[in-house]
């Protein structure tokens, strides 16, 4: 008999446990997906470890105290993580304070999760040869038999193509059978691409990289300064000695560009895995990694946990974007992952920015990142940043969306032929609707946030959950008619550029309008045919892009950002503006930026507009120093949330004074969040330089919370990247 210890997947995750199944199939080991029953419902467990044993069910059950159950199937026919992940899932388990099941649960594609045992793994049909010895064959028939004994197998629709005349009389003759097989990933054909011969500088870098004592080293170089070839390069070189690359990027949908010269250097040697595949599709690409069958994968956050086995070197690109921590349980940061994964594999990371997190550059000046500087664009030209004052302008006369002078420059462009992005970080038309009798805000019903109107479907939006409402013209409280619509959205501003510039055509780009499936490459597509002149959008557009007629960059609202409370909003604002200059000007044409902003003296749009990120770094480091935030200490964010607003309070007042006991570290609040779709949520901060202890005194605090059957739920972020 075999007794294996099963982690249950349970809907609120309060279950950080195994529990003990037996089963008398030998082929069960850990890894495997089993279905059980507990407490009378069917689900499915993962199996964390198993033990061969001489008792009967019986003698264990009087062993142990209770009746053990049998499993009742065995699912996966292996494995489904190596020694590593599953040691990788602990780690993370421990350090994110989560359950460990909810770590497997985001370490595998969903068509293999420990939930998935409805969803079926797609089959297709193959042919080979049987045992039934030919006899007379005409010369082709001959041949097609010849080739397929050769060839061992193929895909049916191959060979019926392949053979069109002749398959089918060979399947009759039942020289050739058919069988069922795993449906693999399709590989599109794209025209390959020589290596580029490295610069002095990029020869340097990579030097530098290669030699650096460090394994974790931090590429910070401007954008368009040659970071990516030299990822290229440094990847031919692993692969080369057989090892896998791992390149990282924020978003596969808005940096088309780096997927596509991946694939022109590489071929069908590339995976590429994200968040906008289906699960068949993940599927797939998760089989080609785990039998080997190629070397280098690029994708998103979630393509950290692919099952490489000897992995040569990490790239994690534009390492300071915020999408590469997930903000649901578990909360990790792919940063973390990927220098562990590193660890565990003897290879490097790169950190590759031309902004990076001041996390990381804190860490690269004390020598715990080793630090490689590019700081020369290819075409030795950087924009020009011009500052406008939106305030100065509106007291011109001048419309507070576009001033005259990124008019005057926009028809400069357009005069010529050239293009022009548009920034504005924020969807819809107007962040609210205010009546003009009363100023009432119209709120959503479920989330303590206005709703916001778009105009285009005519209805409110809440951008918290989602809820949409259709407009209402009477004002609920005074009973008014007259609704005005302060600030303005991505919606406005198009409507705006279209007033100002009559039969140009743009494309707007933000949420609302790349919802769907590939909706993204389509309109990055449409615009690098330049079927319209100016791209409107949300921070979206400020990625990756590279279109070489682009030559203006207006940020439209520079500084709208810094209205939050949010001690890295400045960094944030500082990333995104040259971020977003980072997209002009990138060929031979001379490219220029235009921010305009109601605060065009603030530190981030000074030292954004002159790229100057040692300036920058210097006085935002001073700040955080002075409020005691990271990098100079850590943080941990405890949430907890329930629809009463009092058992949320009871329970954080109770968890605040379990930590408090300790002193090593403060612990700020209970704090009031926003309201999100019913749910009242309570934080409480605890802010310290002892990492190592604060984590464990909220581990234990957490333990607490869970065995006491507390009724809220509660939500820990180690590290949060953003507090509200
Ligand atoms: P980054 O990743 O730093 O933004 P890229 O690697 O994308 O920079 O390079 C910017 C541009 O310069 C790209 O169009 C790229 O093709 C080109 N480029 C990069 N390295 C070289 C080189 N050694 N010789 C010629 N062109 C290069
Ligand atoms: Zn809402």
């Amino acid at each position: 008999m075999v007794i294996a210890q099963v982690w249950i997947e349970h809907a609120n995750l309060k279950l950080d446990q195994t529990y003990t199944y037996v089963s008398d199939d030998d082929s069960l080991c850990a890894g495997k997906r089993v279905l059980i029953n507990f407490n009378g419902r069917n689900i499915v467990g993962f199996v964390d470890s198993v033990e061969r044993s001489d008792e009967t069910i019986q003698q264990l059950s009087k062993r142990l105290g209770f009746s053990v159950k049998k499993i009742d199937d065995i699912i996966d026919q292996e494995s489904l993580v190596t020694d590593e992940l599953r040691n990788l899932a602990f780690w993370m388990a421990k350090e994110t304070i989560s359950p460990v099941i909810s770590c497997f649960q985001a370490m595998l594609p969903s068509k293999i999760k420990p939930s998935s045992h409805h969803k079926t793994i797609k089959m297709e049909t193959w042919v080979k040869v049987s045992d039934v010895q030919p006899v007379r064959l005409t010369p082709k028939q001959n041949v097609a038999y010849l080739f397929l004994k050769k060839h061992q197998e193929m895909s049916l629709t191959q060979w019926r193509s392949e053979f069109k005349s002749v398959s089918k009389k060979l399947e009759d003759l039942n020289l050739v059978i058919h069988f069922e097989k795993e449906a693999s990933a399709k590989q599109e054909m794209v025209e390959m691409k020589a290596d580029l011969v490295l610069t002095k500088e990029q020869k340097r870098a990579k030097k530098e990289i290669e030699k650096c004592k460090q394994n974790v080293v931090l590429l910070h170089g401007v954008t368009g300064s040659g970071k990516t070839e030299i990822y290229l390069q440094m990847a031919r070189e692993v692969i080369q000695k057989n090892k896998q690359v791992l390149i990282l990027v924020p978003e596969i949908s808005l940096t088309p560009q780096m997927v596509q010269r991946v694939k022109e250097r590489f071929g069908s040697d590339v995976a590429i895995y994200h968040s906008g595949l289906n699960d068949q599709e993940k599927y797939e690409q998760y089989q080609l990694i785990r039998h080997h069958q190629v070397h280098v994968v690029v994708g998103t956050r979630s393509a950290v946990f692919m099952p490489f086995d000897h992995l040569g070197l990490i790239v994690m690109d534009e390492e300071h974007d915020q999408s590469y921590k997930q903000d649901s349980v578990p909360q990790y940061h792919c940063r973390d992952i990927c220098i562990q994964r590193a660890m565990m594999h003897g290879c490097k990371v790169i950190l590759g920015s031309a902004t990076p997190s001041l996390d990381s550059y804190a860490r690269a000046v004390k020598n715990v990142y080793g630090l490689v500087t590019l700081s020369e664009r290819i075409n030795h030209s950087l924009p020009e940043v011009i500052c406008v004052s939106t305030k100065e302008a509106m007291r011109k006369g001048q419309s507070y969306m576009l001033t005259d002078l990124l008019k005057e420059k926009i028809n400069d462009r357009l005069s010529k032929g050239e293009q022009v992005i548009l920034l504005l970080n924020r969807r819809g038309y107007s962040p609210v609707l205010k009546c003009a009798d009363c100023g009432e805000v119209l709120m959503c019903e479920h989330c303590d946030v206005a709703l916001s109107y778009h105009k285009q479907d005519n209805c409110l939006k809440c951008h918290v959950c989602g809820a949409v409402k259709p407009l209402i013209r009477i004002c609920p409280k005074c009973k008014g008619t007259h609704w005005i619509l302060p600030g303005f959205g991505t919606q406005k501003l198009e409507e705006e550029v279209q007033k100002s510039f009559p039969g140009v055509v743009t494309i707007r780009m933000d949420a609302d309008t790349t919802s769907k499936k590939n909706a993204h490459q389509k309109l990055l597509d449409a615009f690098g045919r330049k079927e319209a002149q100016i791209l409107i959008g949300t921070q979206m557009i400020a990625k990756g892009l590279d279109y070489p007629d682009v030559t203006l960059v207006g940020v439209v609202n520079a500084d709208a950002g810094l209205n939050h409370t949010d001690f890295r909003s400045v960094e944030t604002t500082f990333h995104l503006i040259v971020q977003a200059s980072g997209r002009s000007g990138r060929s031979e044409k001379k490219g220029e930026v235009v921010l305009q902003a109601f605060d065009p003296h603030h530190y981030a749009i000074t030292t954004g507009a002159s790229n100057d990120f040692l300036t920058f770094f210097q006085k935002e480091m001073e700040y955080r120093r002075l409020t005691q935030n990271p990098p100079y200490t850590y943080l941990i964010s405890i949430v907890f949330s329930d629809m009463s607003e009092s058992v949320a309070r009871n329970d954080a007042l109770s968890f605040a004074s379990v930590l408090r006991k300790e002193n090593i570290f403060k612990v700020l609040g209970p704090s009031e969040l926003t309201r999100i779709q019913d749910r009242h949520r309570i934080r409480i901060l605890c802010k310290g330089k002892d990492f190592l202890k604060m984590k464990e005194a909220v581990r234990h605090a957490v333990e607490l919370h869970r065995s006491n059957k507390k009724r809220s739920s509660l939500s820990v972020d180690v590290n949060p990247q953003h507090l509200d």
